[in-house]
């Protein structure tokens, strides 16, 4: 058992965080993260309205009485979304953790505070970090440049960030970006920070709402198989290859694109069709580079499991010898 500020911070086992992931972090998932210890995040925007996800923060509820909290990301979209709504649904249903990421909260944190509900922001810097603690975020989760999703434009890796955010903020740190073992749980807990977030690693889990070939396209990818898309719209995604992915570098390569050109390979309803249907080559996949580290497909009771006897292995047995 490791007790740490973050197990403390949302009482929960293990020190373990499942971040917000579009179409994937439904009720199944986050209700087993939950169950097996850790901290599942249901992500708001995967529902198409507030009222959605009510309904599903209830459904989570009756899958577990473990506590989950709502991932709120506030970045450029295509269907601007009524955040306002989604933050009063969280207030009203009980929701005690939102983890926000993106954008700066500020705006939003009065109404989130007001309900008593906590706030973890996940941000991409130091300076970034710095604001959120300023702004009275209670935890922050930083994002290493091997992430999925959007790790920012710094380009700075988790080896370096961790310890920087470590030494530049007193709130509850989680560490995010390249994590999918317990190796990387030790190796976060040495660099100053108080639990992990693993994204791409619960995509490639039984309770993962998507196709099996998404699944063995997580395994069968190495660590060199993830790509930066978006960057001239300054709003750059890490994605697993793929035709589409070849597309979309081959139109940014040209000049200087719009979104508009870029729609029909990088929208979230095409991503979700290929969540659904498992045709890898049709829209983009987020995708972190330790997709290199993920050979198997696990429950997320077992994979936790096996993280955290690997990690205490670690701490107890190999540290101890070298110690002694
Ligand atoms: P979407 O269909 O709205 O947009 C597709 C992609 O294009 C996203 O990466 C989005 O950021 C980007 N985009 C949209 N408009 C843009 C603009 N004007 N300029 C630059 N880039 C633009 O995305 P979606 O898949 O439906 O997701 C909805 C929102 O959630 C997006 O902002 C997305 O980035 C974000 N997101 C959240 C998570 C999460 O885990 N919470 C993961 C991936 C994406």
């Amino acid at each position: 058992m490791l007790t740490t500020r973050i197990t403390e911070f949302f009482s929960v086992e293990r020190p373990i965080v499942q971040g917000g992931l579009m179409w994937v972090a439904k009720a199944g998932l986050v209700s087993a993260v939950s169950n097996a210890g850790g901290m599942g995040f249901m992500t708001a925007l995967t529902f198409p309205d507030a009222e959605s996800l009510r309904a599903e923060i209830r459904t989570c509820r009756s899958l577990t009485d473990k506590p989950f909290g709502v991932n709120l990301t506030f970045l450029p979209t295509l269907r601007p979304p009524d955040y306002s709504a989604y933050i009063d649904v969280c207030a009203e249903d009980g929701i005690r953790f939102i983890e926000t990421a993106g954008r700066n909260p500020e705006k939003y944190l009065p109404r989130i505070k007001s309900a008593g509900i906590k706030v973890i922001h996940k941000c991409t810097s130091v300076r970034h970090a710095l604001k959120a603690q300023r702004i009275g975020c209670d935890a922050i989760s930083i994002d290493g440049f091997e992430a999925a999703g959007h790790p920012g434009e710094d380009d700075v890796t988790t080896l370096i960030l961790v310890p920087l955010v470590r030494d530049a903020v007193d709130l509850p740190l989680i560490a995010s970006g390249g994590f999918a073992d317990g190796r990387g749980l030790v190796a976060a807990l040495a660099l100053g920070a108080d639990g992990m977030n693993m994204g791409t690693r619960f995509v490639a889990t039984r309770e993962a709402p998507v196709h099996e070939n998404v699944k063995q396209a997580l395994i069968r990818h190495s660590e060199v198989d993830t790509r930066l898309i978006m960057r001239t719209l300054r709003n750059t995604e890490r994605v697993l290859h793929s035709q589409a992915v070849d597309k979309v570098l081959e139109i940014e390569s040209s000049g200087t694109p719009s979104i508009q050109d870029l729609i029909p390979f990088v929208s979230g309803l095409v991503g979700k069709e290929m969540l659904e249907d498992g045709d890898m080559n049709k829209g983009t996949l987020a995708a972190g580079q330790c997709v290199g580290l993920i050979r198997d497909i696990p429950t997320c009771r077992e994979l936790l499991d096996r993280v955290m006897a690997e990690a205490e292995e670690i701490i107890k047995t190999r540290f101890g010898r070298m110690l002694s």
